[in-house]
């Protein structure tokens, strides 16, 4: 077994492969980029070397530079995780000739299935089933308008070098299909440098399921059964199980060996993918093999007992499988699903920030290996895999994905309430994320009755996509109450030893009178819906506040107590209704986790504002991780108020940083090209 290995990736993955090889007693390097100098997969590795400024071209791409740390740091082997160089047939050959262990397939292997035209032409000689289609070289249009008219319509156009759901187009009909060939050519040479389109049929409500695979040096071949990675967006995977529902041992074991077939037609080695496209009557159809380890591989973990990174690194030795074909097992049911920075309401807009609190659901410890958490005598059923910790960025440089949360279950049914129960208890401050939209997805009938084809998400569009809801009355509460009871510790502080002295207390006490305020609250991060407002008033008494909402017509005043509180977490009595959540602030919004609902509710403070002119472009921070595309102030230069200061792009989108007064620029902070952190000031300024 290796001694020491180099992760050649950032992110959840990077830590993934970390935890094994501690377990292992391997050692372990992480490169890392500049934007990445503080992740999380720098902290978990016993090295760390960087090697380039954030752009994935320029540091997680290179693998020259790469293959230089592993030599320097004295690492045997290289794992790549997935994305970036995992799929790279010439860096698998660059590793071979600088006397490195590629943790991976041969690169003839990844070369064969790099090319989803050529990979058919294998997979028909193997008797691999295929979808009816064209995938040769004849590239005219007359032709190949004429295979699309034998095939039948709709037919599917895909660019033969495509991958990630690009470079695909649905045609309808022959005299759609020219305008449809161009189109999907030109993404083609943009997107992948090549052209070449194949064409096959296109499925009605089909599946997508895609079969384990796992081959060693020593000629052994074996499948670890399926997964189901219906559940899609834009042909992304969104929920991923294993194993999948209404599968019969038969087609099981007929896909298996189909895989397996696949796999040694290209002499395959190590862990790999083979995807089918399947009917809703269970015939299957080979689309592609992914040569390396996939994003949603734990479900699998989960359910056969095993550590996968562990095979892939005993294989990598020249060590033969751990396990045979028949000492493999399905136990129970497990789904993951994958925690995105993005903005469901908004078309899955990318969301990029800082996690300002971050909050797992109560991790049953999945400790890798020995002790899985998969049910084979062990409690333990809901997994995290993480690359950010609370206080990291999500940066515009790479994928927004923020954590895999997977839960495991004795059976669908109660894997599916585990992930529903984890989603509630999962807090995120500081940027969207797909929480909610995951939720309403697995406790939606489709899901929950396995009703699954790739189109699942768009045919329930209107119930996974509701319209915004009011902010529930004991949300407002909440937030009233976690307020009121703020707005007490921060008088009780600057009054210092006098805390009980009333006089001291500059908010909500009055002597003999029941004082009523009025608060007013707006919902942020309400996505594309325009944002409601809420004024509550709240009226002090001796033991407790009424609660009203004057502008809702059929409420009275409920009475509202504070029944405990811990920290963030308060419990509550509105009426005869008690309520329990957390309440996180963050600057002038409180976000409210109760009932397994997020609602972010932005304050109104009438005193905060008092003495400035106007708060808009007030703020001389960057808003969000980005990078300074133009500099327009200059040191000492007069200025007036609304000038333009600084241009960051963050997220393919420029903010501009004005000036909130006239006033003086009396020191410009960053240049042209830099990167800058979340709420790093950009410039120091003095008000004329
Ligand atoms: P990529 O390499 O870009 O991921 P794939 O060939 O794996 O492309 O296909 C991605 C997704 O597109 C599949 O998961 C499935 O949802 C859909 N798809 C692919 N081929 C077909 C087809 N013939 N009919 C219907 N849907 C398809």
């Amino acid at each position: 077994m290796f001694k020491k290995i180099l992760i050649a990736n950032r992110g959840e993955i990077a830590c993934r492969v970390a935890a094994t090889a501690r377990r292992l007693g391997i050692k372990t390097v992480a490169v890392y980029s500049e934007a990445d100098a503080n992740a999380k997969h720098v902290a978990v590795c016993d090295e760390a070397v960087l090697i380039g400024p954030a752009a994935a071209k320029e540091s997680y791409l290179r693998g020259d530079k790469i293959i230089a740390v592993a030599k320097a740091t004295g690492a045997q082997a290289i794992h790549p995780g997935y994305g970036f160089l995992s799929e790279n047939a010439e860096f698998a050959d660059a590793c071979a000739e600088a006397g490195l262990v590629f943790i991976g397939p041969p690169a003839s292997a990844m070369r064969a299935m790099g090319s989803k035209s050529a990979a058919k032409s294998l997979m028909e000689k193997a008797a691999v089933p295929l979808v009816p289609g064209y995938h040769g070289d004849n590239q005219d249009a007359d032709f190949l308008n004429r295979e699309a008219d034998r095939i039948g319509y709709p037919v599917l156009l895909k660019a033969s070098a495509g991958g990630g759901g690009k470079g695909m187009r649905v045609v309808e009909n022959s005299a759609a299909f020219k305008d449809a060939l161009a189109s999907c050519k030109r993404e083609a040479i943009s997107s992948f440098g090549d052209d070449k389109v194949l064409a096959e049929k296109y499925l009605q409500r089909p599946r997508h399921i895609e079969i384990q695979v796992f081959a060693d040096t020593l000629g052994n071949c074996i499948y670890l059964f399926e997964r189901d990675c219906s559940v899609q967006r834009r042909h992304q995977k969104v929920l991923e199980e294993a194993p999948a529902p209404n599968m019969t041992d038969e087609r099981r074991a007929a896909m298996g060996d189909a895989a397996v077939a696949a796999a040694k037609a290209v002499g395959y080695v190590g862990a790999g993918t083979v995807e089918f496209i399947a009917n809703q009557d269970g015939s299957f159809y080979f689309m592609e093999m992914n040569t390396r380890l996939q994003v949603e591989h734990p479900v699998t973990e989960m359910i056969t007992g095993t550590d996968l990174v562990e095979w892939q690194l005993r294989v990598a030795a020249g060590e033969p499988l751990p396990k045979k074909q028949d000492e493999l097992r399905i136990h129970g049911h497990a789904i993951e699903a994958r925690i995105y920075a993005e903005n469901p309401e908004k078309g899955f807009l990318p969301s990029i920030g800082t996690l300002r609190h971050l909050e797992t659901p109560q991790a049953v410890n999945f400790e890798l290996g020995g002790t899985l958490a998969n049910g084979l005598g062990h409690p333990a059923a809901v997994r995290i895999d993480s690359g950010v910790r609370e206080g990291d960025a999500i940066s515009p440089f790479y994928d927004p994905m923020i954590a895999k949360l997977i839960v495991w279950g004795a059976d669908r049914k109660q894997a599916l309430a585990r992930m529903s129960q984890a989603l509630a208890q999962y807090q995120i401050v500081g940027l969207a994320a797909n929480i909610a939209f995951l939720k309403r997805l697995v406790e939606g009938e489709a899901f929950a009755t396995a009703d699954l084809d790739t189109g699942l998400i768009e045919r329930n569009h209107d119930a996974l996509f509701p319209a915004a809801q009011p902010a529930a009355e004991g949300a407002l509460a909440l937030a009233a109450v976690a307020l009121i009871e703020a707005e007490k510790d921060a008088s009780a502080a600057q009054s210092g030893t006098n805390a009980a002295d009333p006089w001291g207390q500059a908010l909500g006490w009055r002597m003999n009178t029941a004082y009523t305020r009025s608060l007013s609250f707006t919902d942020d991060y309400t996505a594309a819906q325009p944002a409601k407002a809420y004024n509550v008033q709240i009226t002090y008494r001796d033991a407790d506040w009424l609660f009203n909402r004057p502008a809702s017509a059929d409420t009275h005043p409920e009475r509202l107590s504070l029944m405990s509180q811990q920290g963030t977490d308060f419990s509550i009595k509105l009426g005869d209704t008690a309520w329990h959540g957390s309440v996180r602030r963050d600057g002038d919004v409180f976000h409210v986790f109760t009932g397994g609902a997020h609602y972010a509710l932005a304050y109104n403070d009438p005193m905060a504002h008092a003495g400035e002119t106007e708060a808009e472009g007030g703020r001389l921070t960057a808003p969000m991780p980005g990078k300074v595309v133009a500099v327009l102030a200059e040191k000492g230069k007069d200025v007036k108020k609304g000038d333009a200061l600084v241009i960051m792009e963050a997220m393919k989108m420029e903010h501009t940083i004005s000036a909130p007064h006239d006033g003086v620029v009396e020191e410009v902070l960053y240049a042209v090209g830099d990167q800058v952190a979340d709420g790093a000031p950009l410039l120091a300024f003095r008000a004329a």
